[in-house]
């Protein structure tokens, strides 16, 4: 089995929200000075999926990103997990790739790979909670997915998945080749071993560039942008406190009543 896995850096969702700023500017977060991104939490668990497929069925498993430079060393903790290969793809072009642009270029990595069996992602971005990613990768690409998955198994050539929804799950089987998106509920993602970092410190990451894709320059990055981000910010509530009373509780309960009455929606 040939899998590829994409990772998406983020900013680390325990990250304290007081941490969190924008730049309100250039419509971006500004990173929190000494807290590195981290591995998307359910990329993290594509690849635990990918590691327990190998581990039945043998293979390989090649994990990519395209974020920037820095993505080498979120590569590397998927090598730490037990990935095989790993590839940045990073280019001045793809700078300001929005959700489609960055699945056409993803799309456009699997193909140079080449062989592959199996995409994996994750449901979603944990920053963004897009999740849109993976399916249009698979659209791209003109083969079948499924989204939320929370476990996979290949018998006989064929993929098993199971898919959350609301109230339960589906089962769905399908040919390969094929783009799953993995869920939470699919438990929990490996934590490396000491063996596992050291590989992973010496592994060669190469970089792929858009002309390394063979792409044109104008089909990625801003200018192949169909989404623009118009305003980002944080929420600043205001808040006040009013004590109200009354003689006794009944009366302190009617005065209550009244201003909660009198607040217009
Ligand atoms: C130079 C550069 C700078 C970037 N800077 C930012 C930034 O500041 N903030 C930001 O949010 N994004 C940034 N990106 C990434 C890119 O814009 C987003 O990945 C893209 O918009 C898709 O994210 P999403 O949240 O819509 O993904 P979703 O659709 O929610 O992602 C679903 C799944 O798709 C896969 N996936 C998504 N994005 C990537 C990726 N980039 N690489 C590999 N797999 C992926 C993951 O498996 C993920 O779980 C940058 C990209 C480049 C090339």
């Amino acid at each position: 089995m040939e899998i590829i896995v994409c990772i998406k850096p983020v900013l680390d969702p325990d990250m304290p929200p007081a941490k969190f700023s924008v730049d309100s500017k250039t419509n971006r977060v500004i990173p929190p000075e000494g807290m590195p991104l981290v591995i998307n939490p359910y990329d993290a668990l594509a690849v635990e999926a990918a590691l327990k497929i190998k581990e039945a069925k043998g293979g390989k498993i090649t994990a990519v990103t395209l974020a920037g430079s820095f993505a080498t060393e979120i590569l590397r903790k998927a090598v730490a997990m037990g990935a095989d290969e790993a590839i940045n793809i990073n280019d001045p072009a793809f700078e300001d790739s929005d959700t489609f642009s960055t699945a056409f270029i993803l799309a456009e990595v699997v193909k140079k790979i080449g062989k592959y069996d199996l995409v994996l992602c994750g449901r979603q971005a944990a920053d963004w909670d897009n999740g849109v990613v993976g399916s249009v990768i698979a659209e791209y690409l003109n083969i079948p997915s499924v989204i939320r998955a929370k476990g996979i198994v290949v018998t006989n050539g064929k993929l098993r998945v199971e898919r959350v929804v609301a109230n339960g799950f589906e089962i769905y089987e399908m040919g390969l080749p094929a783009v799953v998106t993995l869920s939470s509920e699919m438990g929990q993602a490996r934590i490396p071993t000491g063996w596992g970092i050291i590989n992973a410190v010496k592994k060669k990451i190469p970089v792929w560039t858009c002309s390394d894709l063979g792409l044109d320059p104008v089909r990625v990055g801003k200018t192949a942008a169909r989404n623009s981000l118009v305003k980002l910010y944080t929420f600043s509530p205001s808040r006040s406190c009013e004590m109200i009373t009354g003689k006794d509780d009944k009366e302190a309960a009617g005065k209550l009543a009244e201003k909660i009455m009198d607040i217009k929606p």
